[in-house]
């Protein structure tokens, strides 16, 4: 694994940042936009400063939109100076592709979503209806190519998908899971980290996952009733396990896809109690704040910078993904934004912190 980390290269961790729509409130509000982007530059306007602008780069950088509508007042100001407009698909080629593709020759993948609530987290990586969002189609890609594969390779895909909340894991697609404290993260000189008594499902099709997926979010939005939280201030990890068996050679090929749905970047209001609140935030942060170093020190790393330490176990979270971030494996994080001026605080952090992984 040392090796492997030292030849991270550069690519290794990519970043995108993706800007959605307009809300009705936004427009009820009157907003202004005060995100424009130049190729790979994205620039963020102090609406209470408008000469006070920040410019960031990144490997992506998308408008979801082709323009906006000017209402008679002039208040939604197109900003658009040579953006990409990306749509679902073109953003799953960008993204995902390369993913799908180091999965099947045997590498495991990270792919986070980060972003205030209400900044496309969801949209980006699950969709809605038709806009299929970037693991539904991973899955079906992944299973198209499973189905036309020429050699004799046997392939068997496995789902699990669990939260943290408060440094503690739930399965959710168990119902009996549900103890006190969360399922145990163990660690074996193997496998690494690994949650003890986590459902593994075989799956053979895309609709299955689907169907899993929709459990799983269910599951998310009872208990999170139930515990009288808000579901956003928890981080929602979907494992993919492809296991590729070429019984002519008598090698076996393992690989994990991890996909991330980020608590809200703007975790720190609370509706709970002061003392809720502390606990939450704390451990919220503790997995934030993680994998923020972590990322950051590999794209230290992969810039031929010398670290000395990568902290992996200080978080639930990290200690989960560390198979999956850096050596071999592809990171890629995608950055959610609102356009809109009432928004400019918690786009702001978003995109200091989707600075840190570049
Ligand atoms: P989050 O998961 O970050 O809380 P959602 O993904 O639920 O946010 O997005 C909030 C709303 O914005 C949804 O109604 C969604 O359809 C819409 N939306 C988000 N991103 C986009 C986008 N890129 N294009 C079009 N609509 C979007």
């Amino acid at each position: 694994r040392a090796r492997g980390m030292e030849m991270a290269s550069k690519d290794c961790v990519q970043v995108a940042v993706r800007v959605r729509p307009f809300n009705k409130r936004e427009r009820d509000a009157g907003s202004r936009c005060i995100i424009s982007i130049t190729s790979n530059n994205i620039s963020i306007q102090d609406p209470r400063n408008p000469q006070n602008s920040r410019i960031f780069t990144f490997d992506y950088t998308y408008w979801s939109h082709s323009g906006f509508s000017r209402n008679k007042d002039g208040l939604f100001v197109s900003e658009e100076t040579g953006g990409r407009y990306a749509d679902q698909a073109s953003v799953f080629l960008d993204l995902g592709q390369g993913i799908h593709d180091n999965a099947l020759l045997g590498y495991n993948a990270t792919l986070l979503a980060y972003g205030q609530t209400g900044s496309g987290k969801s949209y980006s990586m699950v969709g809605y209806g038709p806009n299929k969002g970037l693991i539904p189609t991973l899955c079906d890609r992944l299973f198209q190519s499973i189905k036309s594969m020429q050699d004799s390779r046997q392939c068997q895909v496995f789902f699990s998908m669990l939260e943290i909340y408060n440094e503690q894991v739930l399965d959710l697609l168990s119902k009996t899971s549900r103890s006190a404290g969360g399922l145990r993260v163990r660690e074996d000189q193997q496998r690494g980290f690994y949650v003890e008594g986590l459902r593994r499902v075989p799956c053979d099709c895309a609709a299955q996952v689907e169907q899993l997926m929709e459990q799983g979010t269910r599951t998310r939005t009872t208990v999170a009733t139930h515990m009288n939280a808000n579901s956003s201030r928890s981080h929602m990890l979907i494992i993919i396990h492809l296991k590729q068996i070429f019984s002519k050679e008598c090698i076996t090929k393992q690989s994990n896809i991890y996909l991330v749905d980020l608590a809200g970047s703007e975790r720190q209001r609370s509706s709970g109690s002061e003392a809720d609140r502390l606990k939450e935030g704390t451990a919220i942060n503790l997995s934030l704040t993680t994998l923020g170093n972590v990322i950051s020190a590999l794209a230290d790393m992969a810039l031929g910078k010398k670290v000395v330490h990568i902290p992996y176990r200080d978080s639930v979270l990290t200690k989960l993904l560390q198979s999956a971030l850096g050596g071999n494996s592809r990171t890629v994080m995608i950055a959610t934004l609102s356009p809109a001026d009432i928004c400019y605080e918690e786009s702001l952090s978003t995109l200091r912190y989707a600075e840190r992984a570049k």
